[in-house]
C-alpha cells in the first residue's frame, strides 16, 4: 500500500472537566496519516480508488472548490497509486492558484474550471457524459466523496477502534458522508454525533437515508447543531481562543473549518451535563489542518 490509513493513533486527553465530570474523552489522530490530506477523505475514497485500480482506464474525475479537502486528498491517492486524476473546480481559473489546488497540480491533478452555473449541473447525466467524452472512462466521485461507496469507506474507521467500548463516536459534518460510515460501523449501543459546520443544516437525516439506506438506525444518531459558528468556514476570536486552549493543554492542533468546531461542542455539551457519568466519549480529528493556513501569521500558537 502507498499510504496506510489504519495507521492512526489513539490519544486520551486529560482534562479535569472530564474528571469532574466522571467520563473520558480520546482522539483517534486521522489527521497523523498525513500532513496535509485530511485522513477522513482518504477514508471515503478507499472503494474508488479499489474500483479504479480494477478498471481499463485507470483514471478518476471528481468535483470541489478552491479550497477542497477532498481534491487534495484525491489527487494525492491517485498519484500514490499510479491513478490520473482529474479535478474539476468551482468557479474561473484564478490569476493565482490557491494552495489547495497547487497542492492538488502538485500531486499530478489534472484542473479544469468551469462557471459556478455549470459547476450546478454536476450531478447531471448529460454533463457527466461530456466529461467523459472530453477526458475518456473514468470513475466519477461525487464532490466530498458524498455517494454510498464513499460512506462504506469512511465505515473502515471503525477498524481503527475495534475493541472499543466507546459510548459515543464525534464528528465534524460537511457532506455527512464520514457520519454514515460510523453509523454503518457503530455497535448495537453506541451514539454517533454528527456536528455540522454548515449553518442550517437541516437535511441530515435525507443524506443518512441516500448514504446508508436501511443499513443504519436513526436512533443512533445524535446532531449538535449550533457550532457552525455563523457558517461553512466562518470563525469567532472564541474559537480561536479555544483552538489555543486545546493546543497548550493538549497540544492538540486543530483546524478552524472542521475539528474546532467539533471540539467546541463536544466541551460544551459536556460542561452542560449532556454527556451522562460514565460516557465514554471518542473524538475523530479528521485533519484538515492545512486550511490554517489562510489565518494571518500569529494567530494560532501552533
Ligand atoms: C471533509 C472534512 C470533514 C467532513 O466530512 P464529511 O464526510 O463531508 O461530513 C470533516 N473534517 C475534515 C478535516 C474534512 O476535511
Amino acid at each position: 500500500m502507498p499510504f496506510n490509513i489504519f495507521n492512526a493513533p489513539v490519544k486520551v486527553l486529560q482534562d479535569e472537566l472530564f474528571c469532574s465530570k466522571n467520563l473520558t474523552v480520546d482522539v483517534v489522530r486521522l489527521d497523523m496519516i498525513h500532513p496535509i490530506v485530511s485522513g477522513n477523505k482518504l477514508f471515503k475514497l478507499h472503494y474508488f480508488l479499489q474500483e479504479a485500480l480494477q478498471s481499463s482506464h485507470k483514471t478518476i474525475i471528481t468535483f470541489g472548490g478552491a479550497y477542497s479537502n477532498h481534491l487534495v486528498a484525491t489527487a494525492f491517492a491517485c498519484q500514490a497509486y499510479g491513478l490520473k486524476s482529474i479535478g474539476v473546480v468551482r468557479g474561473e481559473m484564478p490569476e493565482q492558484l490557491s494552495a489547495t489546488l497547487q497542492h492538488c497540480t502538485n500531486y499530478g491533478m489534472q484542473l479544469k474550471f468551469i462557471s459556478r452555473v455549470d459547476y450546478a449541473k454536476k450531478e447531471n447525466a448529460y454533463f457527466l457524459n461530456d466529461l467523459i467524452t472530453e477526458f475518456g472512462q473514468a470513475i466519477i466521485i461525487p464532490e466530498g466523496g458524498y455517494h454510498p461507496t464513499g460512506a462504506k469507506g469512511a465505515a473502515l474507521i471503525g477498524e481503527l477502534i475495534k475493541e472499543n467500548n466507546y459510548s459515543h463516536i464525534c464528528t465534524a459534518s460537511g457532506t455527512t458522508t464520514t457520519t454514515a460510515g460510523l453509523l454503518l460501523a457503530a455497535n448495537a449501543n453506541q451514539t454517533i454525533i454528527s456536528v455540522p459546520v454548515l449553518k442550517g443544516m437541516t437535511d441530515t437525516e435525507e443524506r443518512l437515508d441516500f448514504l446508508c439506506g436501511n443499513n443504519y438506525k436513526k436512533e443512533q444518531l445524535g446532531i449538535f447543531n449550533n457550532y457552525h459558528f455563523g457558517g461553512y468556514a466562518k470563525k469567532t476570536p472564541e474559537l480561536i481562543a479555544f483552538m489555543n486552549y486545546l493546543w497548550q493543554q493538549h497540544q492538540l492542533p486543530t483546524d478552524f473549518v472542521y475539528t474546532a468546531k467539533l471540539f467546541f461542542a463536544i466541551y460544551d455539551q459536556i460542561k452542560n451535563d449532556n454527556f451522562s457519568p460514565g460516557s465514554n466519549i471518542l473524538c475523530l480529528h479528521t485533519g484538515g489542518l492545512q486550511g490554517n493556513n489562510s489565518l494571518p501569521a500569529g494567530t494560532l500558537l501552533f
